[in-house]
């Protein structure tokens, strides 16, 4: 049975679950373009008790025969997250229920819960789509040389995940993955992050992955980049771009740091100095 703890939307013929893989400790000091102060401020006006904490969704589209899994929480890699497979569980999927797994892009908190403590597939029937950018990135050596040791440490569970999964691995190729679900290039966080956008009987849905990771800050300030972003004036643009998007079409949007309200609309934020800023407008509970 469906727990109804979970957040849970409709969208034509998919069910779409918000299933939480629990927090990451972060810091404000990790972004770029504000003032600390000024984004604690923002942080505590929207009542956030822990402002520096970063909550991981994943998101379960069940319908049309298929069960499908769009990213996969930390695996609870640097004791963060972890959460997704009871959560799975107890909405009553088995990891070897899920068809399809879908890709944001492969940061950990992204891709850790796909291989378990041997680096072996944790969803052994699924097919991994990803976009072939971030495959390519991820794989590069020279890139990997480029940043800091700690990173490197990304890199490699990237290529772990690539190659457990090897025989799994789709790429994108602009067609619909499943009828009415299709990826959204949306790049900048990394090289090939992508989003899925549903379009099913009248709805539609965004999952837009990491477009922010603080939602309150980054909603009323999109010029604010966090220090994971790989190229952040391209970041910068894809978060202003989606943004402007999703608020003239009034598009339910979901995001893997949106909270655990999983789901949320972005609304235009008027500024006295008519700068550009939104406002991410949860369901009221
Ligand atoms: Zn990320
Ligand atoms: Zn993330």
């Amino acid at each position: 049975m469906n727990n109804p703890s979970f957040a849970s939307r409709q969208i034509g013929d998919f069910t779409v679950t918000a299933l939480s893989d629990g927090n990451m400790a972060a810091s404000l000091d990790l972004l770029s373009g504000i003032e600390a102060a000024d984004a604690a401020q923002i942080q505590r006006d929207a009542g956030l008790a822990e402002p520096g904490n970063i909550h991981i969704n994943c998101y379960l589209i069940r319908g049309q025969g298929r069960i499908i899994l769009v990213d996969s929480g930390t695996g609870g890699l640097n004791n963060s997250g972890g959460k997704l497979g009871e959560n799975l569980r107890s909405a009553g999927v088995a990891p070897e229920n899920i068809d399809t797994v879908l890709l944001t892009h492969a940061h950990p908190d992204h891709i850790g819960g796909l291989l378990d403590a041997q680096a072996q597939p944790v969803y052994p029937n699924a097919e991994i789509h990803i976009h072939p950018l971030e495959a390519e990135y991820w794989r590069d050596d020279s890139k990997m040389m480029q940043v800091a040791e700690h990173r490197q440490r990304n890199f490699l569970l990237a290529r772990r995940m690539l190659t457990a999964y090897a025989a799994k691995l789709k790429f994108f190729d602009g067609a619909e993955i499943v009828k009415g679900i299709r990826s959204v290039w949306l790049p900048g966080h990394t090289p090939g992050h992508s989003g899925y956008r549903i379009d099913s009987g009248e709805q539609s849905l965004l999952i837009w992955g990491d477009i922010v990771h603080f939602p309150h800050i980054q909603s009323a300030q999109p010029g604010v980049s966090i220090a994971f972003d790989c190229d952040p004036v391209q970041a910068e643009n894809t978060r202003k771009t989606i943004m402007a998007q999703a608020a003239r079409e009034n598009l339910l949007v979901a995001g893997m740091h949106f909270g655990e309200p999983g789901f949320a609309h972005i609304l235009p934020l008027t500024s006295p100095d008519n700068t550009v800023g939104y406002h991410v407008a949860y369901p009221k509970s």
